[in-house]
């Protein structure tokens, strides 16, 4: 995947936000999403079911395995990751090249592994790491969500403690202490208009 010479402006075609279990991610680009139109927020692919509330279309596409491994196999998917040792996540290439191609800015919301295949493969992109404010924090908001079983929860910690590890890879760090100025530090790194 090359950009277009007339998107390879200062401003980055794609930005990258990668960051630990529970730290936010979501969150911000619930945010992002709703209230600054101005960014594409690219809809992954997985396997995993929804949680309450999620829509099929908007936070993911939904897909079996079957689909899911059809998408691997047709050279369709621009990263992928096996997250958690369970389920599989994705950013379709189609989606992205459609938005660079309209123009947009799009945001991709994914985890550590993905984030380095993107690095390989579009290495102009913009890299942000996410991070929590403590450690301590970063376990309240996972047991908070409540969304996972105890041993989800651990095995989770367990792959945050290596994710930490990995933020010196990242062109910028934002630490996520409250929703909005995490969103607008990314609005602002992403250099798009801030909202008025
Ligand atoms: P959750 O199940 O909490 O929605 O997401 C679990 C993890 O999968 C998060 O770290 C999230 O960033 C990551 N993730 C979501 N979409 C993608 C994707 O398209 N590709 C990759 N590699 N990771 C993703």
């Amino acid at each position: 995947l090359t950009l277009r010479p007339e998107h390879q402006g200062k401003r980055p075609a794609v930005t990258v936000l990668a960051g630990p279990t529970a730290v936010g991610k979501g969150t911000v680009s619930q945010h992002i999403r709703e209230h600054y139109p101005q960014v594409c927020l690219s809809v992954s692919a997985t396997t995993r079911p929804p949680r309450p509330g999620e829509i099929d279309g908007v936070h993911y596409s939904f897909v079996s395995h079957q689909q899911f491994d059809q998408l691997i196999e047709e050279n369709q998917m621009l990263e992928w990751a096996q997250v958690h040792g369970l389920n599989k996540y994705g950013t379709r290439r189609d989606t992205v090249e459609d938005a660079i191609a309209k123009g947009k800015h799009v945001l991709l919301e994914i985890d550590l592994q993905g984030a380095r295949q993107v690095r390989k493969t579009m290495p102009e992109a913009l890299f942000v790491f996410l991070a929590p404010p403590s450690w301590e924090e970063l376990v309240r908001r996972l047991v908070g969500r409540g969304t996972e079983t105890a041993a989800e929860q651990q095995r989770r910690l367990e792959t945050a403690k290596l994710e930490l590890a990995a933020e010196p890879e990242f062109d910028a760090v934002i630490v996520n202490d409250t929703v909005g100025q995490a969103s607008a530090r990314l609005v602002e790194l992403m250099q798009l208009p801030t909202r008025q």
